[in-house]
């Protein structure tokens, strides 16, 4: 078996390993991007809802928080720059009686204390005038959120990184390695398995992430979260979007409710709701319909029986289990773990899209501290 070295290695070629990569290479660093798939964004970063998110309801100083408005802000300049689809189509909050009313207050203000400071709360006439389908008491409206072609960004972010001279390898997963003098060894399976010095490895393996931290010999286990997994389910509409906008009920506990988002060419979906599953499995159960059905009908009473078809699913990347208290993004470098060169990302779940360029400048912070 060959042992080859290199500058940097990052493991996954989602959207947020793609930003690190590029970051990296744009920083003069040699980059190569190892995926064990067969092409980009394979897993959770083609199953999400491809939205923009302002950065509303997270804990106020959170990673994800701070990330997501940071992340959304660069996106939409880096989306228009690169001519890459998207839209700031809006968001609405919407409350169906008068309990909901009283929180959208303190939604508001929780989002005006991260930064999101555009949203403004609306009489049930002024949200029927934008969106005549719904049905509310009253909304809250969220300038800032959009819809992107999550795909076309990570084109964008591999050119940039190729471009500036990263390499992608795919069919590569990296099987475990070992902490050696100044960085990581680690080997590589495929078609030539081969074993690979790097001074920084970056651990963006979004659901595995903690089981090749794990297998890396040095690393303390203490440090590697246990995975969970949290399955969001969607069901898509039959027939064009009846809103022009994101429509999302008041939040209830442990979820954002059953939402309605858009994609770019118009459909659209539902979800994505929260399953708890022990093992990855994407398929997605049409019985669940029914809750859908019922949580819809509270702002779109018109949905119609049979509408919904069973779409796909993603798989939220969770580090603490059902029942626990929200978990943040784990950005953890040498200061926390003690092993040179590597940096793990653990629970990247959403905003993880939205978030993504504001992780990647994160990442090349603790890279230079560590
Ligand atoms: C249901 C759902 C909805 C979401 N909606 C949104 C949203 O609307 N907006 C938003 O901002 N965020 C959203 N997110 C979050 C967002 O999708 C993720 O945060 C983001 O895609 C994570 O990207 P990633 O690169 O970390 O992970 P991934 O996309 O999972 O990439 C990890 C990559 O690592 C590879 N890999 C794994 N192990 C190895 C190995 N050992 N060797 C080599 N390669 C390996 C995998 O093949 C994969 O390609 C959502 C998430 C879910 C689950």
């Amino acid at each position: 078996m060959a042992l080859e070295s290199v500058d940097c290695v990052v493991v996954g070629a989602g959207v947020v390993g793609l930003a690190v990569a590029r970051a990296l290479a744009l920083a003069g660093r040699e980059v190569i991007v190892l995926e064990a798939a067969e092409g980009i964004g394979t897993e959770t970063s083609s199953r999400n809802s491809e939205v923009i998110h302002a950065g509303i309801y997270y804990s106020a100083g959170s990673l994800m928080a701070r990330f997501c408005v940071a992340g959304r802000k660069a996106l939409y300049g880096y989306l228009t720059e690169k001519g890459v689809p998207h839209s700031n189509c809006g968001k609405l909050i919407v409350a169906t009686n008068a309990v909901e009313d009283g929180k959208l207050e303190d939604i508001r203000r929780r989002a005006a204390m991260n930064g999101v400071d555009d949203m403004r709360i609306l009489t049930a006439a002024e949200a029927v005038a934008l969106e005549p389908n719904l049905r509310c008491t009253s909304a809250l409206l969220s300038p800032s959120t959009g819809i992107i072609d999550s795909h076309g960004y990570m084109v964008a972010l591999q050119g940039d990184a190729e471009n500036a001279g990263a390499v992608a390898v795919f069919h590569s997963p990296v099987l475990g390695g070992r902490a050696v003098a100044g960085g990581v060894e680690i080997d590589v399976g495929g078609a030539d398995p081969m074993s690979l010095r790097c001074n920084l490895l970056v651990n963006s393996a979004g659901l595995h992430a903690p089981k090749l931290a794990d297998g890396i010999a040095g690393m303390p286990k203490e440090r590697v979260p246990t995975s969970y997994y949290a399955k969001g389910n969607y069901f898509t509409l039959t027939g064009r979007s009846p809103f022009t906008r994101l429509i999302y009920p008041v939040p209830v506990p442990g979820g954002l409710g059953v939402h309605l988002t858009i994609d770019l060419g118009g459909q659209a979906r539902f979800g994505p709701d929260v399953e708890w599953i022990e093992a990855i499995d994407y398929r997605v159960d049409p019985r669940r319909s029914d809750s859908f059905y019922e949580a819809v009908r509270t702002y779109w009473p018109d949905l119609k029986d049979g509408a919904l078809q069973p779409g796909y699913s993603g798989i939220r990347p969770k580090i603490v289990p059902k029942g626990a208290p929200g978990q943040d993004f784990v950005v953890q470098g040498p200061q926390t773990h003690g092993v040179p060169g590597l940096i793990n990302l653990f629970g990247i779940e959403s905003p993880g899209l939205t978030a993504s360029l504001a992780i990647a400048a994160h990442v090349l912070e603790v890279a230079a501290t560590g």
